[in-house]
């Protein structure tokens, strides 16, 4: 890169837990003419960009919307908008995002209750049961429906039917499972969920789908509190992304951004949910294989494996960042790196959204071959 010019990334491949390849479709939207964020056109893209949002998360949800934030923002809006001071909340921890969560949730000025359970292994749904026959008092079960640190799916229907039948409210990740393996926020009753863009939305980052249960919204319009945030605090966004064509300046949406998030949510839709999860499953099935024969082995049971997202023990004597480092200069090939107690132990293959084809997949395991020579 020169100092002074402009800016022309190369095209990589990005194979790693996010920010995943960008649809050409999506990039194009993109580059289109800003309009204001009050124009009535714009607010047209909203409404049937919430519409796109209820298909995806399978939910009729009135607060479906996407935030103009990360993953990690949406996060932190389910937590401070559900949660006040001296609220209970159980949170499962089997990654780095359970680690996240906990912090959030203590910052909300929460008691936490957490279950630990090994990373690469799924949260142990007896010992969530145990926590919450033990403390009926707690309003909220909090989980990573797929743990992007880990590659481990976690039993997301089972979990919600537990915190239904102990009379709790249900606070769920789903940054990495949109559009990459079975979610149904409704079917499932989940009442508090988020997403992100950047993973198999296959769209660009810096956008959070969130979603929430009329429950959810009558306990956050009963608050005794303030919402500790005012950018996050759902009261005041509705106010903006709300129902009818009255609208009310909250914040400036990142416009460009949001027709790439209403095209990205299309490009699904015209796929149908359905075969996005096949076109994943497939896709790990083939590069599972690829792996297996190149004599690397998948760290996680292949009965709560991520399709999206497929962790690789790096082999005796092979360093990893050099790797990496090679794939990327060599092949424009991004893989991802072990995240906490995995750092230097593992890969993290993404195969998310467009970035889930077998083109890339034979890309990636060539070059591995090469590299690993
Ligand atoms: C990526 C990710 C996040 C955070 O999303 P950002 O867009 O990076 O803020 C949260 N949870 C999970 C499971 C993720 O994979």
């Amino acid at each position: 890169m020169h100092s002074l010019s402009t800016f022309l990334p190369p095209e990589r491949t990005l194979m790693g837990p996010g920010p995943s390849d960008v649809h050409p479709r999506i990039l194009n939207a993109m580059a289109r003419p800003t309009l204001g964020h009050l124009d009535p056109l714009f607010i047209e893209l909203m409404d049937e960009t919430k519409k796109l949002l209820q298909y995806a998360f399978k939910t009729d949800n009135a607060l479906t919307m996407p935030l103009s934030a990360p993953g990690s923002a949406g996060m932190e809006a389910c937590f401070v908008n559900l949660l006040e001071p001296g609220d209970k909340v159980l949170v499962c921890i089997n990654g780095v995002f359970g680690m996240r969560m906990v912090e959030n949730a203590e910052r909300c000025g929460a008691h936490v209750f957490t279950v630990n359970n090994t990373w690469g292994e799924q949260t142990d749904l007896n010992e969530v049961e145990a926590v919450l026959k033990a403390n009926p008092d707690i309003k909220a079960l909090a989980f990573v429906h797929a743990e992007t640190s880990t590659g481990v799916r976690n039993e997301a229907k089972l979990l919600c039917e537990l915190a239904q039948r102990y009379d709790c409210l249900t606070i769920v990740d789903a940054v990495t499972s949109l559009g990459g393996i079975e979610l149904d926020v409704d079917g499932w009753n989940i009442d508090a969920i988020y997403s992100g863009s950047q993973k198999c939305l296959s769209c660009v980052p810096g956008i959070s789908p969130v979603s929430f249960s009329d429950r959810a919204v009558h306990v956050i319009q009963n608050r005794k509190t303030k919402v500790q945030s005012w950018f996050l605090d759902m009261n005041l966004i509705v106010g903006y992304w709300g129902q009818g064509t009255k609208r009310a300046y909250h914040h400036t949406a990142p416009v460009n951004s949001m027709y790439a998030m209403y095209e990205a949510l299309l490009i699904l839709k015209e796929e149908g949910l359905e075969n996005a999860w096949a076109r994943h499953a497939n896709g790990h099935a083939k590069l599972a294989q690829g792996l297996e024969s190149l004599g690397l082995k998948l760290t996680v049971d292949s009965a709560y494996r991520l399709p999206q997202l497929n962790v690789v023990k790096i082999p005796e004597g092979i360093d990893d960042a050099s790797v990496r480092k090679q794939l990327l200069q060599d092949y424009n090939l991004e893989i991802g790196a072990g995240l906490g107690e995995h750092a230097g132990k593992v890969w993290r293959i993404g195969l998310m959204g467009y970035a889930c084809k077998p083109r890339n997949i034979d890309h990636c395991l060539a070059a591995l071959k090469e590299v690993l020579k």
